[in-house]
């Protein structure tokens, strides 16, 4: 009945715990949720006083397809000021969200017959992205004692003559990890050794706490086939407002603005004009908001810590801890042999009403992702919870 494009994907795992989250609070449940993709602080008031504003001076009809002119000269002044990037207006697409911005990308380079390289873990959309446009997903293992930088051996194995490209999301969803300048550098150079085009997947950009952001194109500005892709969401708590943007060589460009103008005609336009004031107005609250992440990665990771049946290297970036449980693989929970860690979090879900993301989705199965974007204090029933489970495993 349906396409044989729609069986090639998944539903996104991630908005499926959000959903669980959801009913079971709807039925009266206290739920702790360690699930979310999205920043736990309100959008910063000039944003939301330029959204009213744009309402009320009749921003309010389709704007040009690939963005408003002023948002993207917006864009263009953010590049340089924050990325040391120099792009021109022509280079830049605004769209419905950084996901919008990948999918659209994918849809204009990649079809059936292509292969394209993804690192294990994975954020969850990546292979369907590529799976939807027929290309197959190949993945490659990550270090997870490294920040999850490449195997570089396993990399080049997997590069054949139907390899078209390679995406990389340093910060990482799920793991949290920031590769080194000298990983992405190797990463960089086996792009350019077999053409392939490099997607840098920046929406956490502004969360790393350890060392400071460099945008991947950077380090081999004149590769054009550097697509870097960013987004308001995570950096300015922004994720319903649905605005991400793509900067990248000038024909890419045209062709995803034409996909986009014959799907969504363009993105929201009060959206849009409050985007300008997120990238140009002032920046303190992104300042903020890292600072009160950074704390909160620290009292997440001395309670890991604590735990000794589970490994978890401190992430660099974004808003994520990705615990392994490998060493309870095999014992019991629940008078049941756990098989992965999946069990772990349904356990966590049902017993205790903590709701995570299993690992299984990201391609790894014997992880649980727990997001901080959470209350210091839903931060601790998480752990004492957790605690407690690791308690029962026999
Ligand atoms: N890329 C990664 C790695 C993400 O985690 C997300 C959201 O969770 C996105 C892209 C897309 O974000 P948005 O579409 O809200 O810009």
């Amino acid at each position: 009945m349906f396409s044989d494009r729609i069986s090639r994907i998944q539903p996104s795992l991630t908005l499926q715990m959000t959903s669980k989250a959801a009913e079971l609070r709807s039925k009266g449940f206290k739920v702790t949720n360690m699930s979310v993709g999205e920043p736990d602080f309100n959008t910063p008031l000039n944003i939301r006083t330029a959204g009213i504003d744009a309402i009320n001076n009749g921003m309010t009809k389709y704007t040009p397809g690939g963005g408003l002119p002023n948002l993207k000269n917006a864009v263009c002044q953010k590049l340089k000021r924050d990325n040391n990037l120099n792009y021109s207006p022509e280079n830049i697409i605004i769209s419905c969200g950084g996901k919008h911005a990948l999918y659209n990308a994918c849809q204009v380079l990649f079809q059936s017959g292509d292969e394209v390289i993804i690192f294990t873990p994975y954020w969850v959309s990546f292979p369907d992205f590529v799976s939807v446009t027929g290309a197959k997903p190949v993945f490659v293992n990550t270090d997870p004692n490294a920040q999850y930088q490449p195997n570089f051996s396993d990399l080049e194995q997997n590069i054949n003559s139907n390899t078209k490209g390679i995406i990389i999301n340093s910060p990482s969803n799920p793991t949290g990890g920031v590769w080194s300048d000298d990983a992405v550098k190797r990463t960089l150079d086996i792009a350019h050794k077999y053409d392939l085009w490099v997607f840098s997947d920046e929406c956490y950009e502004q969360l790393t706490y350890d060392t400071d952001f460099t945008s991947i194109k950077n380090f081999d500005p004149k590769n054009d086939k550097i697509i870097t892709f960013q987004s308001c969401s995570k950096t300015y708590a922004m994720t319903g407002w649905r605005i991400g943007y793509t900067a990248g060589e000038k024909k890419l460009i045209k062709a995803m603005s034409k996909l986009q103008g014959q799907s969504t005609s363009c993105p929201n336009s009060i959206a849009q004009s409050a985007a300008i004031e997120a990238l140009t107005g002032d920046q303190s609250e992104v300042a903020e908001m890292r600072n009160v992440f950074k704390m909160r990665r620290a009292l997440i990771m001395e309670r890991l810590g604590k735990i000794p049946s589970v490994s978890c290297d401190t992430p660099g970036g974004a808003f994520y801890v990705f615990p392994e449980f490998s060493k309870l693989i095999g014992k019991k929970l629940n008078g049941k042999k756990i098989e992965t860690a999946t069990e772990i979090a349904f356990h966590l879900l049902e017993k205790y009403q903590v709701v995570t993301v299993p690992g299984v989705g990201f391609g790894a199965p014997n992880n649980i992702r727990f997001s901080y974007a959470a209350s210091d204090e839903d931060i601790n029933n998480a752990m004492d919870a957790l605690d407690k489970v690791i308690e029962e495993i026999s």
